[in-house]
C-alpha cells in the first residue's frame, strides 16, 4: 500500500547532519495522520553520508533511499525524489535543518483548505553571511521582474506538492530543471508559509558560490527571455550612437577645422566597448543555444546507482 506522505531530501556530504534530522524529522513523521515514508537521495556525496542512509533504512523501514551514481546537483536530486515519491501529499526539504520539519504539519493543515502547492517563504535568514543574503535579495528581485512566470520571492525549494501537481512536474521534459520555477509555471491553487530560516545544523554549505551562480543563470535562462532581447536593445542603441557620433564628425570637419576628436584614444575605446557588447551578446546567445543542445541530446537527467526500500516495478523500470 502507498504512504500517505513523501517526505524527500537530498543529500550531498552531509555525514554530521543526518542523524539529527533523521531525529527531528522521524518526530514529524510519528507525529502525521497517515503513513509517511522518507525518501533520502544520495547526490554523489563522497563521505559516510550514504552509509548512514543504508544504516537508517534497515533501522526504520519507512525509510527509502537512492543514490545516483555521481553527482548531478541538488534539483535533479530533488527531480529523481519527485519521480520515486509514491505519496498523496510530497514535501521536500533540505538536509541541514535550515528549513524546520516542524513546519509540516502547518503545510498539511493548508492542503486540507484545497492548496496543492504550499511553498515556504523566508522571512528571515539567520546568520548567514552578508554576501549570500545580498545576492540571493537581488537575484530573487531580479528573477521577479524578468521572469515570464510570477516566481515568489525569497522561496527556496522547501515546499508541500499535492500528487496532481507532482505527477506534472514528473511529465515535464526539460533537462535545465529550476524547481521553483517550474512549480510556479503549472499554477494550480498556491499558497505561501512564512518561516524564519535556521542556519544550518553542521558541516559547510554545499552550495558553493558557482553551484549557486549556475542555478541563478539558469533560473534567470529557463524563465526568462529578457537577456535575448537585451542584445538587440544595446544593439540599437550603440547604433543610435554611432549615427549621432557620425553626424558631430561631419559636422565639426566641416564647421569647425580644428577637430575635437583628433587622437586614436576615442577610437580604441569605441572598439574595445563594441567588442565588450559582442562577446556579451554572444555569451547570452550561446546560454540558450548551449541550453537547447542539452535538451536535444535528451539524455536521462540523471543515473540510479542503487536504491533501497522501494517495493514498486516502477523502480525495477527505471533501473
Ligand atoms: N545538495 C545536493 N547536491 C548538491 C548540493 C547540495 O543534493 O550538489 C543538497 C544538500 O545536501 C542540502 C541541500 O541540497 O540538503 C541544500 O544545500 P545547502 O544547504 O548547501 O544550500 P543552501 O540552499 O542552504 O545554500
Ligand atoms: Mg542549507
Amino acid at each position: 500500500m502507498s504512504p500517505k506522505y513523501s517526505f524527500i531530501i537530498p543529500i550531498y556530504n552531509e555525514e554530521e547532519t543526518i542523524a539529527e534530522m533523521y531525529r527531528r524529522v522521524s518526530a514529524v513523521m510519528d507525529r502525521m495522520d497517515g503513513a509517511v515514508e522518507l525518501i533520502l537521495i544520495n547526490d554523489g556525496s563522497r563521505d559516510r553520508s550514504l552509509k548512514l542512509m543504508r544504516d537508517l533504512h534497515d533501522r526504520d523501514s519507512r525509510v527509502c533511499y537512492l543514490s545516483l551514481a555521481r553527482n548531478f546537483g541538488h534539483q535533479i536530486a530533488v527531480t529523481a525524489g519527485l519521480n520515486f515519491a509514491r505519496g498523496q501529499v510530497i514535501v521536500i526539504l533540505d538536509a541541514d535543518l535550515q528549513d524546520p520539519p516542524e513546519l509540516i504539519p502547518d503545510m498539511v493543515e493548508m492542503w486540507r483548505q484545497g492548496f496543492q502547492v504550499v511553498y515556504a517563504q523566508r522571512s528571515q535568514r539567520r546568520q548567514e553571511g552578508w554576501f549570500k543574503k545580498f545576492t540571493a535579495y537581488s537575484f530573487y528581485r531580479l528573477l521577479k521582474k524578468l521572469a515570464d512566470v510570477d516566481i515568489p520571492t525569497d522561496t527556496g525549494d522547501f515546499c508541500l506538492l499535492d500528487r496532481q501537481v507532482v505527477d506534472v512536474l514528473n511529465s515535464m521534459p526539460e533537462r535545465n530543471r529550476y524547481i521553483r520555477g517550474l512549480r510556479s509555471w503549472i499554477g494550480f491553487r498556491q499558497t505561501a508559509i512564512r518561516f524564519e530560516r535556521d542556519p544550518r545544523f553542521a558541516g559547510d554549505v554545499k552550495y558553493t558560490f558557482r553551484k549557486s551562480l549556475a542555478l541563478a543563470i539558469n533560473g534567470l535562462v529557463s524563465f526568462s527571455k529578457v537577456p535575448l532581447r537585451l542584445s538587440t536593445y544595446v544593439g540599437l542603441f550603440s547604433a543610435i550612437a554611432a549615427i549621432i557620433m557620425a553626424l558631430l564628425v561631419l559636422y565639426w570637419r566641416i564647421f569647425t577645422p580644428s577637430s575635437p576628436l583628433a587622437g586614436y584614444t576615442i577610437i580604441l575605446m569605441a572598439i574595445f566597448f563594441l567588442g565588450a557588447v559582442q562577446l556579451v551578446c554572444v555569451g547570452i546567445l550561446g546560454e540558450y543555444v548551449g541550453r537547447i543542445y542539452e535538451e536535444v541530446k535528451g539524455r536521462p537527467l540523471y543515473t540510479v546507482g542503487e536504491v533501497g526500500g522501494f517495493v514498486n516495478q516502477q523502480v525495477t523500470a527505471r533501473r
